[in-house]
């Protein structure tokens, strides 16, 4: 099942172009054309970008994508697939009514792959074991470094494998490249990274949980490696992103790079981006696991030249107080991967479609990490992820004290009491602070948070977020959540 690609014999371009379309056109000439990759009656699967039922650039440029699979006809494939597993929650099938995509791909010569089989169990109510029995025939499990992945059977049995990935600013690989991209071959299931369930220290300063991660993704990626790939970043999102967030810009660099291998054509990638490879671990650690080349002398480069494009983009804030919402202070802790990522996510979130609910609820703390700095004097404290709550069970904020009334009234009788010489002490009555919203997890899940949000302010408060709780209800369908978890994608 696993295919090593030809390392020797890297091949990557670098092309410009007018359009998208054209300049991916182009790079496979370039590298001598569609027939060096695709043969004669290969059956061929389209990894791309299917994240959210939203377009480009959130996913793959739809005119990319056609004209891919226009050449891989004209190279004679006797099938084209394309498909990817989306975020967490969100089936195929409800992506594919949004978009039209089902038609659209078959329109083109393609077909989209429900590799969920989201299409299958919406038809009828499916029992357990009938879901079960589809899993089996769809999926296959496969083992590497003693962990299990259910990987698609119609991915690990195509002939040829090709990547087209939108390159977008990421908050924790700075850019989503197609390592990354190949992840989602597997479902959300698959790709989450266990807990620290003891909440270790060492599990935070070690970062326990990107080193998880990074080793998860070189696993999967070892499962079906590309036989083309593509980074796409004629146009790419930067400042907030991989998603359309208020802070998100569109750039446009007019480039692509494509190549035989997904570790150098990465690596070219970040050449021509500016970020230094040191900086990019995942990357060296495909390196030193052998699955490609990361100097640039043993590349077979082609087409433009690194020197002559000189491409600077905003990356993400690396600091979670920079995402700087109104209303509402960040204080962070020490905290690992996984908690910076949701927490990136969720006030990116909050900042791009929930400002008027900041703006009527004003006075909010949003505490992350261990011991985070105690807020002082806040309406609202949100802690986030298992660390803030529990770090914080003894603080300050945790109680509110009372002076009771009954002193206050007898104010007149005390001073005649000072006067004489003897004092009555205050009498302070301590409260549990009941203004405090816990969002658990390990990391915690975007979705979760979005619910204990609505609870804890407030329909009638929240109608930002009431109104995108109204447009989720139709995406994340709770019927469908449980046989996207029997099948095991969730
Ligand atoms: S709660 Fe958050 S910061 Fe703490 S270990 Fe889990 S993911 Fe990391």
């Amino acid at each position: 099942m696993k295919e090593q690609s030809d390392i020797k014999n890297t091949e990557v371009a670098i092309v410009k172009g007018d359009t998208p379309k054209e300049t991916v056109l182009k790079g496979i000439e370039i590298l001598g054309g569609i027939h060096k990759f695709i043969e004669e009656g290969d059956q061929v699967f389209i990894k791309f970008n299917l994240c959210l039922p939203t377009g480009f650039p959130t996913n793959t440029n739809f005119d990319v994508l056609e004209s891919l699979i226009a050449s891989c006809k004209k190279a004679g494939a006797s099938k084209i697939y394309a498909g990817s597993f989306p975020f967490k929650g969100i089936s195929i099938d409800t992506i594919s009514n949004l978009l039209n995509l089902k038609d659209y791909f078959s329109n083109i010569g393609a077909e989209l792959v429900f590799i969920d089989n989201s299409n299958v169990f919406k038809e009828k109510n499916f029992k357990k074991d009938q879901l079960n029995e589809i899993k089996n025939k769809s999926f296959s499990m496969v083992t590497i470094n003693e962990k299990e992945y259910l990987v698609p059977k119609i991915i690990t049995e195509s002939d040829k494998f090709i990547i087209v990935n939108q390159v977008n600013v990421n908050p924790l690989f700075k850019l989503n490249l197609s390592l990354l991209n190949s992840y989602s071959i597997v479902s959300p299931k698959y790709q989450e990274i266990g807990s620290n369930e003891n909440l270790d220290n060492d599990y935070i300063s070690y970062d326990q949980y990107k080193n998880d991660l990074i080793s998860n993704i070189l696993d999967v990626f070892t499962i079906k490696q590309p036989n083309l790939v593509i980074n796409d970043f004629f146009y790419l999102l930067e400042s907030a992103g991989p998603y359309i967030y208020r802070d998100s810009n569109l750039k446009k660099t007019g480039i692509a790079v494509i190549g035989n291998n997904a570790v150098s054509v990465d690596l070219i990638t970040l050449k021509l981006l500016n970020i230094d490879i040191q900086d990019y671990d995942l990357i060296l650690a495909a390196n030193q696991r052998g699955l490609g080349i990361i100097d640039p002398q043993k590349i077979n480069l082609l087409g433009e030249k690194i020197e002559d494009n000189n491409i600077i983009i905003d990356l993400c804030v690396s600091k979670l107080k920079d995402i700087n919402l109104k209303n509402l202070l960040v204080n962070s802790g020490r905290f690992c991967s996984g908690c910076y990522k949701q927490a990136y996510h969720l006030l990116n979130f909050m900042k791009t479609y929930m400002t008027k609910d900041l703006k009527y609820n004003p006075n909010n703390a949003f505490l992350v990490g261990q011991n985070p700095l105690e807020p002082e004097h806040f309406k609202n404290i949100l802690l986030f992820g298992d660390c803030a709550i529990k770090s914080t069970k003894n603080s300050n904020f945790r109680k509110i004290e009372k002076i009771l009334k009954k002193n206050t009234a007898n104010q007149k009788k005390s001073k005649k009491l000072k006067k004489s010489g003897s004092q009555k002490k205050e009498k302070i009555k301590v409260k549990t602070n009941k203004k405090i919203l816990e969002l658990p997890g390990c990391p915690p899940d975007i979705l979760d948070c979005l619910e204990l949000l609505i609870k804890y302010y407030g329909k009638k408060n929240l109608p930002n977020l009431s109104f995108y709780k109204k447009i989720l209800e139709t995406i994340v369908n709770p019927k469908e959540k449980e046989n996207l978890r029997v099948m095991g994608v969730i």
